[in-house]
């Protein structure tokens, strides 16, 4: 057995990129569940710039369903997949072929966003047409009506790629609107905005994928330009944990790009990086297989 197989065990990988993307994938949707399965995960999230995922969620349940392995999607409100917009959520809430099969989370952009657009060098114009949020007072149309379907459907709120300062003002606002699950892709932020997003019973997502050589590489994300993000360090990485607290911590592999390996494999090199950090077995399982099993209702698990 592999070192770190165990960690993987009852595992939930919220963030893999098995969908049809611009950039070459290592995996499909049915690829990555069967990978899932044999390595013993009990659920992947389907992360889509392009489209709602929870149709081929649903239908990578119905094919592969015997295996075990809860696979579950949502929207990312990117441009392609309808924007930032009530009905493209409503849509999405109930996208599938049965009743349950909807999206279990609703994304803001990940590049369409303007903290995103600045750093990855984009005209006035694009920048000026990409979300923002404010870092105080009420949030622009129509994300109020947005958060009340995300609260009235519990599912996860995933805060997508703005800043810290504008995540934690979101945060503060969701929670006031009702929204329970909230998940924040935070390997980028600073200490005290994770403690604060923490302390305000919001989850801190880390991901595989910025300690990883893929930052080193010109990545096509949502259109012909090419950016590499920003890399971290898995010391970083210790010291965002220890800010959230692995109580309030999501690990997440974020694989699928070709030049990585395959999601199973960059979770399972994520997990035995993390405990390299002085993490024991019992609080990777909790950043791994209980958080997210709560925030995305996850069958199985020990919770
Ligand atoms: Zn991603």
């Amino acid at each position: 057995m592999k070192p770190g197989m165990e960690h993987l065990a009852g595992a939930v990988d919220c963030h893999v990129h098995a969908c049809p993307h611009i950039n070459a994938r290592s995996v499909d949707v049915l690829e990555a569940t069967r990978d899932a399965a044999a390595a013993g995960l009990r659920g992947i999230g389907l992360m889509d710039n392009f489209a709602n995922s929870s149709g081929l969620a649903a239908l990578a349940r119905r094919t592969l369903g015997e295996l075990g392995v809860d696979v579950f999607g949502g929207l990312i409100m990117e441009p392609p997949a309808g924007g930032v917009n009530a009905d493209a959520v409503r849509i999405a809430l109930g996208y599938g072929y049965a009743a349950q099969d909807g999206a279990r989370f609703i994304s803001l952009p990940t590049h369409h966003t303007r903290h995103i657009a600045r750093q990855e060098g984009r005209t006035p114009q694009y920048v000026e047409a990409c979300l923002e949020i404010p870092v105080c007072g009420e949030l622009p149309d129509p994300l109020p009506e947005i958060l009340d379907l995300v609260a009235a459907h519990d599912v996860v709120l995933n805060t997508g790629h703005i800043s810290g300062t504008e995540a934690v003002h979101l945060v503060e606002i969701a929670r006031a609107r009702g929204v329970e699950r909230i998940l924040v892709p935070a390997s980028h932020m600073a200490v005290g905005e994770v403690r604060a997003i923490a302390d305000a019973g919001a989850y801190a997502e880390l991901s595989f994928f910025f300690i990883s050589h893929a930052t080193q590489v010109g990545l096509t994300h949502v259109d012909a330009e090419k950016n590499m993000a920003a890399p971290v360090t898995l010391a970083t990485m210790h010291a965002l944990i220890h800010a959230a607290t692995p109580e309030r911590t999501v690990l997440s592999g974020d694989c699928g790009v070709y030049v990585l390996p395959p999601p199973v494999e960059g979770l399972r090199e994520f997990l035995l990086m993390i405990e390299s950090t002085g993490f024991v077995a019992e609080a990777i399982r909790t950043m791994v297989s209980n958080n997210p099993g709560h925030l995305f209702k996850v069958p199985g698990g020990e919770h």
